[in-house]
């Protein structure tokens, strides 16, 4: 466990400042406009951009009015003085806030978490999921590898996995916590992976949640673990390239896979730092097998690379062939239905919280890296501009406005 002192969190905190800075910079031209009138029927006109909201099957050019921390309108030539604020996002790209459902932000409390306002709300994601704590371990003693400190890992002991306590902890922190994590790897659950999955299966079912389990060279093969999940659950890391994956030995998707898939077991990326293999995701699609929700599994050994962040890790999507509607359907619409977040995330729907993402999809020879040093040159590549959270434009305090 990492302790902070005051002093270096402070450090940290500064980092993440700088980095908010550079993403600030950008906005400067897109922000053009705050009108004096305080009477404005929106507070803020996201103009002219083209909004892809699979939610809604929207894919043409809209303007996004906000109103309250609210989406108040999706329509066509909203006028700019209707509203206090203008945001344009001509020529640029304009989501709702993506969500991504495995990442790791306990800053300062997990040794692998990272800040999450540099890495994820200012490039356009304004709903993570912590993956060890939102989505609580099953393992009494959290996110624990293998290693000579600590000799039996997370679950090698699997004293470590109770039930109880789960549920416990659970039904008194309800309002937080939105599933159970289960990590099986043979240096983390060893040779009894099965067990400890049947346990936190009985966690997440006795509290009524989904149960996300990490694989990836695991000691069972990945069928007799997709046997033990039901509808809602999710397993992470799905295109990963170790022992026991997706694929047969001829390189073909298993027909547990696509079975359990059939019966509402999502296949989440969580592309980390060894999960995630162009070539597995490249026999995968072309199977015909696309995963339900793309995340980045975000962390300090990945956040330079090769996960980097979400943009990334859908540009690396749109490079493997899915379009950019597909892209944004598994980074907002479908994250969104996984997990029992508030009602009106994900979508930009009227009504709905204002939580948007205006990318800039850049053109040219991009070099996209996985978890196992292959690269792939793609020619399209998602760039964070803005985000807008709760009808907030992130970081608006410092951004130098130009007056109508
Ligand atoms: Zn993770």
């Amino acid at each position: 466990m990492q302790h902070l002192t005051r002093r270096q969190f402070l450090q940290h905190s500064t980092v993440g400042s700088s980095l908010v800075c550079s993403v600030r910079a950008e906005w400067r031209d897109l922000l053009a406009a705050e009108s004096q009138n305080t009477a404005a029927r929106y507070d803020l006109l996201i103009k002219g951009g083209r909004v892809i909201d699979p939610s809604q099957g929207l894919s043409s050019e809209r303007d996004i009015a906000v109103s309250g921390g609210k989406i108040a309108r999706a329509g066509i030539n909203i006028v700019e003085t209707e509203a206090r604020q203008v945001l344009n996002a001509r020529g640029k790209i304009v989501t709702p806030g993506l969500i991504d459902i495995h990442v790791h932000v306990y800053d300062g409390g997990a040794p692998l978490g990272i800040p999450a306002d540099p890495n994820c709300i200012a490039k356009g994601v304004t709903t993570v999921v912590d993956a060890g704590s939102v989505l609580l371990n099953i393992a009494v003693a959290g996110q624990t590898p293998y290693s000579d400190d600590n000799p039996y890992g997370e679950l090698l002991d699997l004293r470590y996995a109770n039930p109880q306590l789960a549920i416990r902890t659970i039904e008194q922190n309800r309002d937080v916590i939105l599933g159970v994590k289960v990590r099986l790897e043979m240096n983390l659950a060893g040779e009894h992976d099965l067990a400890a999955l049947r346990l936190a299966k009985e966690a997440a079912d006795a509290v009524r949640l989904p149960l996300m389990v990490h694989i990836g060279n695991t000691h069972s093969p990945l069928k007799d673990i997709l046997n033990v999940l039901t509808k809602g659950d999710i397993i992470t890391h799905s295109f990963h390239s170790k022992e026991h994956g997706i694929l047969d030995d001829r390189g073909r998707v298993l027909p547990e896979v696509r079975a359990a898939v059939g019966r509402g077991v999502n296949l989440d990326i969580g592309h980390g730092r060894g999960s995630f293999s162009f070539d597995v995701a490249e026999k995968a699609l072309k199977q015909e097998l696309l995963p339900g929700t793309i995340s980045t599994d975000l962390h300090h050994y990945n956040v330079n690379g090769p996960a980097f962040d979400m943009a990334t890790t859908l540009s690396k999507f749109l490079r493997l062939g899915l379009t950019l509607e597909q892209v944004i359907e598994r980074a907002a619409t479908n994250p969104a239905n996984t997990f029992g977040f508030p009602k009106g995330l994900g979508t930009l729907r009227e009504g709905a919280e204002a939580d948007v993402a205006v990318f800039s999809l850049a053109e040219g020879d991009f070099e996209f890296e996985d978890t196992q040093k292959q690269k792939r040159i793609g020619h399209q590549k998602l760039v964070p501009v803005a985000t807008v959270k709760a009808g907030r434009i992130y970081g608006s305090a410092s951004i130098p406005v130009v007056r109508q």
